[in-house]
């Protein structure tokens, strides 16, 4: 197959570990920036240049599109699609799972179990704060990445004051409940065609309550219960995503879902958990190829 991996960064650990994964199975490997596109359209056709050459001749494609390329790199992959060519991840799911407050409610819709959470905006913030009742409140910005833009106000007061900011600043925010309990980790659990490739529990460096790895979190591979399992599977399955990162957070109510990632970074995984979860996506990619 020609399988081409849509990103801006050749060198990246996953860019690198998916052209091997796809070269051990003889593939042709190729790395597409997306910036390097002319798209366009006529009446019974869609095009797709790259530099000065049409490109026609790509079975599937691995979308790595970074949080603040999604225009540019959804209409990129919605143009594949038009073109026959199969992606690991669709534009569509792309963009509902990038949505912060989009993807809770595919999730909500889908009975999968999340934190209670209010999309901010409307009403006045005293009214939005009301639900939390003085305890602590996570407030997070909807397009924020790696931890950035996720507060934790342990105070009414100052809950109220960020709120105000946000508000007046115009920016997209949701606020929700503090899950004490889950003590500043995660769970990221990586499900590639409906199974669980690998799963591991990050913890947040001393100080923090984010568990980023890109925040210097540390991570250890962990086998998931079977709810923890059975959840990740749903939330896969609600954004439709062939390829994902599930990130779960472990309550007194058992797994909830924070996120679902189109884009999971793969080093800290697979280093991690020593699972080749590139290997997964290529193996998905030949069972479904145009
Ligand atoms: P990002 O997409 O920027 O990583 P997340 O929503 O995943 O943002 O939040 C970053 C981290 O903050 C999570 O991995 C988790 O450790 C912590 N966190 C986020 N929301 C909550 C919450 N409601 N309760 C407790 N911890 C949370």
């Amino acid at each position: 197959m020609n399988i081409a991996i849509i990103s801006r960064g050749e060198f990246l650990y996953s860019t690198q570990s998916l052209l091997r994964a796809g070269e051990a199975r003889n593939h042709t490997m190729e790395v597409l920036n997306p910036n390097n596109f002319t798209l366009s359209v006529s009446s019974d056709k869609v095009i797709l240049q790259y530099l000065d050459e049409i490109v026609d001749d790509i079975d599937a494609i691995i979308p790595r599109i970074g949080a603040s390329n999604t225009f540019q790199g959804t209409s990129l992959v919605r143009q594949f699609e038009a073109a026959g060519v199969f992606s690991a991840v669709t534009s569509e799911s792309i963009l509902y799972s990038r949505d912060k407050w989009t993807c809770f409610q595919i999730l909500a819709k889908a009975g999968i179990p999340v934190p209670n959470t209010v999309l901010g905006g409307y009403h006045t913030p005293e009214d939005l704060l009301k639900p939390f009742n003085g305890r602590p409140v996570i407030i997070k910005i909807l397009e924020g990445t790696h931890g950035n833009g996720v507060i934790l106000s342990e105070s009414y007061r100052n809950a109220l004051a960020t709120v105000e900011t946000l508000q007046t600043s115009g920016v997209k925010y949701v606020l929700q409940e503090f899950i004490a309990e889950s003590e500043g980790a995660d769970l990221r659990v990586i499900v590639v065609d409906g199974v669980v490739i690998a799963a591991m529990k990050r913890s947040c460096k001393e100080g923090d309550f984010r568990s980023n790895l890109h925040r210097g979190g540390s991570a250890t591979a962990i086998s998931l219960t079977y709810e923890e399992e059975r959840v990740a599977l749903k939330a896969a399955k609600a954004l439709r995503l062939g390829v994902c990162g599930v990130d779960i957070l472990q309550s007194q109510r058992g797994p909830l879902v924070l996120e679902v990632n189109s884009t999971p970074g793969l080093e800290g995984i697979e280093t991690t958990t020593g699972k080749n979860v590139s290997k997964s996506i290529i193996g998905y990619l030949e069972r479904n190829k145009r």
